[in-house]
């Protein structure tokens, strides 16, 4: 594996298999480490937010998630093998959690999501373990409540999909205080598990158009997308500008 630096952040080249082979040995460890999926809208983020840069530096892997992030990185001369969305990487590592009796936690998305991907993931993968679920809206001030019963789960991986940099900042900030073996912020990767969401048909993703699958079904995405065309030129001008760091 190789960490590349794509505006500043890091993102590893490695490949899914591997990404899950290392997520399952550093689990064991029970660090708190953790997992995150940039795409390119956290790149761009991540140019005005300090704050999102060190939560991205502490991340024990970055996976690309997205062809928008194979794209920058490729104007940047900083080839990477292959996009590992967030939901690829859940499915292949519940898989084997399945397989080992291990445990997961799952956090975010509205009242009533995670039960039912937890549901849905405990028939999906026999001998999986549902530690807990919680939706991912809730006062602050009840954050320190929520921890105490991750903690009291104390699960082998914790799913956190707050939406980026939400999710980001929140591991960063909680996870000196978590007692489990490792968590991946993973977006909308709940609602997917859960069936809320679905998911564009494999031609797509595969031709790399998820994300416009992903406006077609929700159209006030396209605000969001409208962000690629300048994360791309940000790209160009950091290439002229020979602002590369591998
Ligand atoms: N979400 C949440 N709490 C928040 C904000 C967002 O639980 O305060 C959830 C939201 O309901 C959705 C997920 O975070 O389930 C973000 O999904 P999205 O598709 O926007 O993420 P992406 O994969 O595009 O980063």
């Amino acid at each position: 594996m190789k960490r590349l630096h794509v505006l500043g952040i890091g993102i590893d080249r490695i490949s899914l298999d591997e990404a899950v082979e290392r997520s399952l040995d550093v689990m064991d460890k029970r660090e708190s480490r953790y997992v995150i999926t940039p795409n390119s809208e956290f790149l761009l983020c991540a140019l005005k937010s300090p704050g999102l840069c060190s939560a991205a530096d502490s991340a024990f892997l970055s996976l690309p998630d997205s062809v928008g992030v194979l794209l920058v990185a490729s104007i940047l001369g900083l080839p990477l093998n292959e996009k590992i969305p967030g939901v690829d990487f859940a499915e292949a590592l519940l898989e084997k959690m399945g397989q080992r009796g291990k445990s997961v936690f799952l956090l975010g998305a509205k009242k009533g999501i995670a039960e039912k991907a937890a549901d849905k993931v405990s028939i999906k993968y026999p001998g999986l373990v549902i530690a807990g679920t919680s939706s991912g809206y809730y006062p602050p001030h009840d954050e320190d409540k929520l921890i105490e019963r991750i903690n009291a789960a104390s699960p082998d991986l914790l799913i956190v999909c707050l939406g980026s940099p939400k999710q980001e900042l929140w591991m960063h900030k909680n996870a000196a205080r978590l007692h489990i073996g490792l968590m991946a912020g993973l977006g909308g990767t709940i609602d997917v598990l859960a069936g809320a969401v679905d998911r564009a048909p494999l031609k797509w993703r595969e031709a790399g158009f998820e994300w416009l699958y992903r406006v077609y079904r929700e159209p006030k995405r396209i605000l969001r997308v409208l962000r690629i065309p300048l994360v791309i030129l940000v790209s160009l001008w950091y290439r002229i500008g020979g602002k590369i760091y591998e």
